[in-house]
């Protein structure tokens, strides 16, 4: 169950750990997913929109050549203009037509005429003419000339870019020739005419306008950052380019959106802080619970020691070290001695500050690294460890002792208790945890089993007594179901008279296999195998039957206090009464003093009840406790039965005799007759009958002998009779 919760807090601790792992990585993954994006869309729109620019710039630069090509061709080829070129009216008609237009017109603003040997016929600039001959004004002029009058008239005007003592200017030539090229004409033999346009800020402007660029400068190198349109010559090299900011439309829109994005970024990342602090919390507070359901789970509310599967746990680990460091394990078991009765008088509370004293005790006088755990009830268990090559220093067992033996002081009462304990040893360790434990058992069940305040270590031995105990349970059992338990029958003899006046019945057990049982050992074995009951039920029973045809003499019949606890005892005692119609006031049963103190109210119900139905109660064993004489008239008895110690002290202690005599004068003030037992002399009859003992029991009379014996020694012929003869049973 324990088990059970530990690990579903363990599972749940995972799998919140394993759930806040994956969203974590996932919205890591997703976050940088996002940014990766961002960026690709951001350089692609600016990649893309560089391009258009790029193709827009250079399709503009491609149509200033095409329509100064065009014009060139509209004015070269001509047959006008051939005819007056190769006039006398050259000059005039050339500057009229050409020449003077340079002054305001939009698609030149230079043209120049050169004859066959390149020589300048005409060369106006802005209306004007030049003032530098043309080949020094522009740079690679002679190569254009060339490739002008090498051009058929169907190939493109050639038309290019060059440096000029202006600037930068588109310059074009074209032969001057008829719409309709003469085949055999010499191309050399033609005059030229060239045309030129300035690139100057306002066509730069215009470009800038057209091509929808802003910030378009014509530079004589490209700068770095900025886009580049190239303006090359006749044979392919830089003369200038067009240069531009990008446009970064995609940057612009990014900055535009960085702000909302980051503040989304920044929301995300709370959020993920939230999980991580969340799942951080959710495991922090599994831990804490599995931690608090742990320590539940091994230690006794109560007093806060461990309790058994707290010890069962370090018993464990004890032993795995023990193991690997060749020392030895002690287990203790230890029984509280009279807490029972403590419960039973002062109630539970009482009990509960007694357990938690005990503990306290405990703790404070064995050693630091002595385990110590509280199995349940008044059970506590110690663990400790013990060098076999030294000598401990203190037997654990004896200082267990020695702490509980001091009185409590609980609730203004003094408590008095004691402890019997078992203990079984695990050298280095090697005795499985609950084979130790079991051994420490039945140590602390044989110590309690000798009496109070004992220390008893575990035996091999005892294992074979145990399963010898096991096996007679079963076979006293059996004779119980067969009804197989006998009676014995002890005459008790009047003291005056000498007269048989009843007898007390004795069980007798002698096994199938023919063994004889001592009573002093199956009524205990009944007793805690649970078969007193019916024990005590058989042995009445047969005692009714047989003393039914007895003359008026009283039957005593002993009853164990575990009987009592039966709330049906009395029930079925009348009732067995009633079957052999035996008059009940012949009827005594014999209670020992135990009872009286462990459960006296249990004991004064089944004394009133059995006495309501006229049964007699006898105190067996006066002597041999605590009980006073006050006792035996608090509880109504009937009568004192004298132990036997008492009458064998008479042999060697001078005192003895007196004790007996104020004893029996006492009882008999109080109207309790007294019976004495286990008489063997002469000697000790004398002295009981002179001090007032009403009848005697003993071997000197008759040892308990069989029914048919007993009737056959006292009631065969006539009357009662000292029996002379006595058989034993
Ligand atoms: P108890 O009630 O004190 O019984 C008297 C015991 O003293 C008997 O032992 C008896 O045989 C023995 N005895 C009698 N006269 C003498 C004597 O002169 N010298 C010596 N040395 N002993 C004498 P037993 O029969 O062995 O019984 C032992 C105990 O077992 C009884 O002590 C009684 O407490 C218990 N017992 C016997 N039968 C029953 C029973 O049916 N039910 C219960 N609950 N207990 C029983
Ligand atoms: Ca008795
Ligand atoms: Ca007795």
């Amino acid at each position: 169950m324990q088990k059970f919760a530990f690990s579903e807090g363990r599972r749940g601790q995972l799998s919140v750990i394993a759930v806040a792992t994956v969203f974590i990585l996932v919205a890591t993954v997703l976050a940088r997913l996002v940014a990766v994006s961002i960026n690709t869309l951001t350089t692609t729109a600016d990649a893309i929109d560089d391009g258009r620019a790029r193709h827009a710039t250079a399709g503009a630069l491609q149509s200033l050549r095409k329509q100064l090509g065009a014009t060139l061709r509209d004015n070269a080829y001509w047959d006008d203009a051939f005819e007056q070129i190769n006039s006398d009216a050259r000059v005039d008609w050339t500057v009229e037509n050409w020449g003077s237009t340079t002054a305001d017109y939009p698609l030149y603003d230079t043209a120049i005429v050169v004859d066959s040997h390149n020589l300048p016929v005409i060369a106006y600039r802005n209306g004007m003419p030049m003032d530098v001959p043309p080949r020094q004004f522009f740079n690679s002029f002679e190569p254009l000339l060339n490739a002008a009058r090498r051009a058929g008239s169907s190939d493109p005007v050639p038309v290019h870019f060059a440096h000029s003592s202006a600037g930068t200017a588109l310059i074009g030539a074209a032969a001057i020739q008829p719409f309709e090229r003469d085949p055999s004409s010499k191309p050399e033999d033609f005059y030229v005419l060239v045309f030129a346009k300035h690139i100057t800020p306002q066509v730069v402007a215009e470009v800038s306008e057209n091509v929808n660029i802003a910030g378009l400068s014509l530079d004589a190198y490209p700068i770095p950052g900025r886009l580049e349109a190239m303006l090359t010559d006749v044979i392919g090299n830089r003369v200038a380019v067009f240069t531009w900011p990008s446009e970064a439309p995609g940057t612009k829109s990014y900055a535009m959106v960085r702000g909302d994005l980051q503040a989304a970024g920044a929301v995300l990342a709370l959020f993920l802080c939230g999980i991580g602090a969340a799942g951080a919390v959710t495991v922090r507070n599994l831990k804490a619970s599995e931690s608090r359901s742990r320590y539940k789970a091994l230690h006794d509310a109560l007093t806060g020691l461990l309790n058994r599967a707290g010890l069962l746990e370090s018993i464990a680990r004890e032993s795995a070290e023990a193991n690997s460091n060749d020392v030895d394990i002690k287990l203790h078991f230890i029984d509280l001695d009279g807490f029972k009765a403590v419960n039973d008088a002062w109630g539970h509370s009482v009990g509960d500050d007694l357990i938690v004293a005990v503990a306290h005790r405990l703790t404070g006088a064995l050693p630091e690294n002595a385990v110590i755990a509280r199995l349940g009830g008044d059970e506590f268990g110690v663990v400790t460890i013990e060098n076999p090559l030294l000598l401990p220093a203190f037997d654990v067992g004896h200082q267990i002792q020695v702490a509980l033996a001091t009185v409590f002081e609980i609730g203004g009462r003094t408590i008095e208790i004691g402890a019997s304990v078992g203990v079984a040893i695990s050298p280095s360790g090697k005795v499985e945890t609950g084979e130790l434990i079991r051994r420490a058992d039945i140590a602390l069940y044989r110590a309690k089993d000798i009496g109070r305040g004992v220390i008893v270590e575990f035996e091999d031995s005892f294992d074979d007594d145990t399963n010898r105990r096991a096996a007679l349970e079963a076979q006293l059992r059996t004779t119980l179901t067969n009804g197989g338990i006998d009676v014995s029958f002890q005459p008790l003899i009047d003291a005056r008279s000498g007269a048989i006046c009843g007898v007390e019945a004795l069980a007798r057990w002698v096994t199938e296999g023919g063994d004889r049982i001592g009573p002093d050992v199956f009524i205990p074995l009944a007793e805690r195998s649970g078969l007193i009951d019916l024990l005590g039920m058989q042995v009445l029973k047969k005692s009714l039957e047989a003393a039914a045809s007895w003359p008026d003499i009283s039957l005593a019949v002993n009853v164990s206090p575990l009987q009592l606890k039966n709330p049906r005892f009395v029930k079925q005692v009348t009732d067995a009464l009633a079957l052999a119609r035996f008059d009940p006031s012949r009827l005594s049963i014999e209670l020992t003093e135990g009872v009286l103190i462990s459960n006296p109210g249990q004991a004064r119900r089944a004394i009133d009840g059995l006495k309501a139905a006229g049964i007699k109660i006898a105190l067996d064993d006066f002597g041999s406790g605590f009980a006073s004489i006050g006792t035996l008239r608090q509880f109504g008895f009937d009568r004192m039965k004298v132990d036997r110690s008492l009458i064998v002290a008479l042999d060697h202690d001078q005192n003895a005799g007196a004790v007996l005599h104020a004893t029996i004068a006492l009882a008999n003030s109080l109207d309790i007759p007294v019976t004495a037992e286990g008489i063997e002399t002469e000697a000790q009859a004398q002295v009981l009958r002179v001090s007032g003992c009403e009848a005697l029991q003993g071997y000197l009379f008759s040892k308990p002998i069989s029914a048919e014996q007993l009737t056959d020694a006292y009631f065969a012929s006539s009357g009662c009779g000292r029996h002379e003869d006595q058989s034993a049973a």
